[in-house]
C-alpha cells in the first residue's frame, strides 16, 4: 500500500506539473512555443513511487537527463522525503547526483550541499557532514543553518574549542545571545584541563566562562573543584557556600564535596552549624539535603541525620517497600537498614529532571540531551516512588 508520504510526494509532483503547465499556458502567451505538457518522465517516476517500487523510482530519477530550474526542486523534495523516511542512502544518492551536474548554478549547488550535509548528519557520518557545513558556513546563504548544525556536531563530539568558535561566529551573524552556552563550552574545557591536572589552563578557561553575562554557576562549581583538588580547602568551602546561597538547588552537588573537605579538615561540627543556619533560613531545603545525603551515603552529621529521619517519617509510600512497622526511632540498626534500602532505591531512580521537557537522569547534565537547553535540570527532593513502582510492575 502506498504510504502517506508517497501520497504527499505524488501531490507535490502534480502541483509542480500543474504550475509548469499554467506558466506555459498563461505566462508566456506571446511566445509561439506551445505550453509544455506534463513531463512524462516525472509521471513514470510517480508511478513507481505510487506502486512502492522505491528502487525503480530512485534509479529512474537518477537517470533523468534534464534537471533544470523547474525540475530541480522536485529532486530536492524527493531527496528530503527519503531522508525523512529514514532512507538516508537514497537521499544521499539523489543529492550527490544533483551536485555532480556540471551546469548547476552556485545557489543550487549550495542548496544541494546543505541537503547532502543533512543526510550525512542523519546517517551519523559526522566527519563528512562537518566538512560540508564548514564549507557552507564560510560563505553561502546557509551560513546560519550550517553553523547551527556544526555546533550540534561539536557538542556531540566534545570538540569544545570548535564549538566556542562556531557559536561566536553564529552570535555575530544571527544576533542571538549565546553567552550562556559559550560559558558552558569554556567550563567543559576547564574540566578537561583539570582532569589532566593542568590547573593553570583550567583557571584560564573558568575566567573566560565567567567573563560574560548571564553567568553560569557552573563556572564557580568548576573553580571550587579546582581549589579542592589543589588543596585550597578554604577557597573551595567559600565557593561552595556562595554557590548554594545563590542557587539552593545546587546543594545536591555542593554537599558531598563540602562533607569530604570538612571530614579531611576535621571540621564536621563547623559544617553541622553552617547547615543548621542555612536550614533556618530555608527550611524547605530539608528534604533535598536528606535526599542528597541518602544518595551519597552521608551520615554521622547530626543535622543531616535529623533531616533524613524527618524525611523517612514523612514518606508514607516507603511502607510499600520497607517494613517500617518493625523500625522504631531508637533502633539504630533498623534505621540504618532503612537508609541503605532507600539509598538503593534512590540510586535506581532519576535524580534530575529538565524543567523544559521533563527529561530525567541520574547525574546532573548541564545540557539536556533531549531538548538541548542549558541549565534546565533540577534535582528531585524526593525519591520517585511512582517510578520505582512502574519499574517493578513492568
Ligand atoms: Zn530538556
Amino acid at each position: 500500500m502506498p504510504t502517506e508520504a508517497t501520497f504527499l510526494l505524488a501531490g507535490l509532483f502534480l502541483l509542480l506539473a500543474a504550475a509548469g503547465w499554467a506558466m506555459g499556458r498563461f505566462g508566456e502567451r506571446d511566445e509561439v512555443e506551445p505550453p509544455p505538457p506534463l513531463n512524462i518522465d516525472y509521471l513514470k517516476g510517480l508511478n513507481f513511487l505510487l506502486n512502492e517500487q522505491t528502487d525503480q523510482a530512485l534509479e529512474h530519477f537518477l537517470k533523468m537527463v534534464r534537471v533544470d530550474d523547474k525540475t530541480i526542486e522536485t529532486h530536492f523534495a524527493l531527496g528530503n522525503l527519503f531522508r525523512r523516511r529514514g532512507e538516508v542512502d537514497r537521499a544521499i544518492r539523489i543529492h550527490q547526483n544533483i551536485i555532480a551536474r556540471p551546469d548547476l548554478a552556485a545557489e543550487q549547488r549550495d542548496q544541494a550541499l546543505l541537503a547532502l550535509a543533512n543526510d550525512y548528519l542523519k546517517a551519523g557520518l559526522l566527519d563528512r557532514a562537518e566538512k560540508l557545513f564548514v564549507r557552507l558556513s564560510e560563505g553561502s546563504r546557509y551560513q546560519v543553518d550550517a553553523l547551527d548544525k556544526l555546533i550540534r556536531i561539536y557538542e556531540q563530539e566534545k570538540e569544545w574549542q570548535k564549538a566556542v568558535d562556531a557559536a561566536q561566529q553564529l552570535a555575530v551573524l544571527s544576533g542571538r545571545s549565546l553567552v550562556l552556552q559559550i560559558a558552558h563550552y569554556y567550563c567543559e574545557l576547564a574540566e578537561a584541563a583539570a582532569r589532566h591536572k593542568d590547573f593553570d589552563l583550567a583557571r584560564e578557561y573558568v575566567k573566560k566562562a565567567q567573563s560574560g553575562r548571564p553567568r553560569t554557576l557552573r563556572g564557580s562549581l568548576v573553580q571550587a573543584h579546582i581549589a579542592q583538588q589543589t588543596g585550597d580547602s578554604g577557597t573551595a568551602l567559600r565557593l561552595y557556600q556562595q554557590i548554594v546561597e545563590e542557587h539552593t538547588y545546587l546543594i545536591s552537588e555542593a554537599l558531598p564535596a563540602t562533607v569530604a573537605i570538612c571530614t579531611d579538615e576535621d571540621q564536621l561540627d563547623v559544617l553541622d552549624q553552617a547547615i543548621r543556619t542555612m536550614l533556618e533560613k530555608n527550611p524547605e531545603m530539608r528534604s533535598l539535603v536528606a535526599h542528597t545525603a541518602v544518595v551519597n551515603d552521608i551520615g554521622d552529621i547530626p543535622i543531616i541525620d535529623e533531616c533524613v529521619e524527618m524525611y523517612l517519617a514523612s514518606e508514607p509510600t516507603l511502607a510499600e517497600f520497607i517494613d517500617l512497622q518493625t523500625v522504631s526511632a531508637d533502633d539504630e540498626e533498623a534505621t540504618a537498614r532503612v537508609r541503605r534500602a532507600l539509598s538503593k532505591l534512590a540510586r535506581s531512580t532519576p535524580r534530575y529532571q529538565c524543567r523544559e521537557c521533563g527529561f530525567s537522569s541520574q547525574r546532573l547534565l548541564w545540557q539536556c540531551p533531549s531538548c538541548r537547553s542549558w541549565e534546565t535540570q533540577r534535582p528531585a527532593s524526593r525519591v520517585q516512588f511512582d517510578t520505582v513502582l512502574q519499574h517493578s510492575i513492568t
